[in-house]
């Protein structure tokens, strides 16, 4: 096979069709570009879990032209980050999102259904972009161009090849070599409980923070407010099941949050078959390009859930990456390497600051933890969130609006 010729568009493919790949398939198309989604699962769908959407993401959403269609799932927060003391519920501290978000980031923050955000997303995807049951087992760099190969047994030749295959990431393999997962000795329970199941205190328009010793769990609305999202951390022993779909048991779930607030314990109780699976740990990358390749979303820089950002990273990567790419068509490994340089940066903090946070979250009672409580007390989550929350990656990329 032949390279494109000299003046036309790099053909671009894409390794993996989540919330990353399918947002940079959108942002591409949106500045004219067209791209190819090569997804191994047999449907576009994604697991059922709740995701909270700050204003940084929101506003990319909302650039792609999709707010409109995620607005009738999606819950806008009155109170973000409402944390409270494991054994007897006190409120820590708390966002007023209800009267500050949208005046200090002229959007709002939502929480949403992960199934829900994929498929606004997808809305903005044309017809015809996406191949799915490709599983990409093999990528190899020939000069300028780039060869993928697929379970199925076919090949294809790229431009550029962009991977937004998670976690696993095998296009990574063609930039770096990769750091070593670890087990980060946590592990998440997480359940979805329709809201007629759900105490009162869970059904409000907050995310709201358990913390105590060794553990802390989320809870907040989503799907129109028809169910309560509900993901707890806790040590994993000698668990290792890295799977969406490993399950544990309600009894296993209460066992860890023994001696909790009874409040908490009733959510608890109503968690159906929860869902469990270990946290890996992986430090951040160096490098995500190399050439005509590059990683975008999880698979550059997978982190902890602890700030709720990992999806709007991945939203985030593909407006810059578009823009880049866009700027510079005929010298793609340069747009490559000024779209990492724009981000990794912020993606590494990221990654550092919701590692530190398993620590912050899970302190034993003691002078540590009451020094905590106070500063929590003190200080103002919303203002002091503003390097996340008022991030843009600028008007280049800009196009539809809802
Ligand atoms: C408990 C928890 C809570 C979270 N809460 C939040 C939150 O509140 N807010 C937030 O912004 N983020 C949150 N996140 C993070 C967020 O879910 C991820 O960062 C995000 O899904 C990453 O998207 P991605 O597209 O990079 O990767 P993924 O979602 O992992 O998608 C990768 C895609 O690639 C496909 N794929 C993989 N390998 C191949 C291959 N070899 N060939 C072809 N296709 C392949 C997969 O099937 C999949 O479709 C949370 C994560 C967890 C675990």
């Amino acid at each position: 096979m032949v390279s494109s010729s000299p003046g036309a568009a790099p053909r671009l493919a894409i390794v993996g069709g989540g919330i990353g790949g399918l947002a940079v398939a959108a942002f591409l198309h949106l500045a004219g570009l067209p791209a190819v989604v090569y997804e191994q699962a047999s449907a576009l769908k994604e697991v059922g879990a709740g995701l909270v959407l700050a204003p940084n993401v929101v506003r990319l959403l909302r650039r792609l032209g999709v707010m409109g269609k995620l607005a009738s799932h999606a819950v806008p927060l009155d109170v973000g980050w409402e944390f409270r003391r494991w054994e007897d519920g006190r409120v820590l501290s708390s966002e007023d999102l209800a009267s500050s978000c949208e005046r200090l980031y002229g959007e709002r923050t939502y929480t949403a259904h992960r199934a829900d955000l994929h498929s606004a997303i997808a809305s903005a995807v044309p017809a015809g972009t996406v191949q799915l049951g490709r599983r990409c087992t093999g990528i190899s760099v020939r000069g300028d161009s780039v060869m993928l190969w697929f379970a199925d047994g076919t090949s294809v030749e790229a431009d550029v090849v962009i991977g937004a295959d998670g976690v696993h990431s095998v296009v990574r393999g063609a930039v770096t070599v990769p750091s070593p997962a670890t087990y980060s000795g946590i592990c998440a329970f997480r359940a979805i409980v329709p809201v007629g199941r759900a105490p009162e205190f869970a059904r409000r328009r907050a995310q709201t923070l358990w913390i105590g010793p060794g553990h802390h769990l989320v809870h907040y609305p989503v799907s129109g407010e028809a169910a309560v999202n509900l993901v707890a951390f806790a040590p994993a022993g000698d668990y290792t099941t890295e799977s969406w779909s490993a399950t544990a048991t309600v009894e296993e779930f209460l066992a860890e949050f023994a001696g909790w607030d009874e409040r908490l314990r009733d959510l608890i109780r109503q968690a159906g078959t929860p869902g469990r699976w270990a946290l890996l740990d992986r430090a951040p990358l160096a490098r995500w390009s190399h050439g005509p390749v590059t990683l975008l979303g999880d698979a550059a820089h997978p982190m902890f859930p602890f700030f709720a950002q990992g999806a709007a990273q991945a939203v985030e990567d593909a407006a810059v990456l578009a823009r880049c790419l866009a700027e510079d068509t005929q010298a793609p490994p340069q747009a490559l390497q000024r779209y990492e340089s724009l981000r990794i940066a912020r993606t590494t903090r990221l990654q550092q600051v919701s590692h530190a946070r398993a620590h912050v979250n899970h302190l034993p009672d003691g002078p540590e933890q009451e020094a905590r409580d106070q500063s929590l007390a003190a200080a103002d989550p919303l203002t002091a969130g503003e390097w996340i929350y008022a991030y843009d990656p600028g008007a280049a990329d800009a196009g539809a609006a809802d």
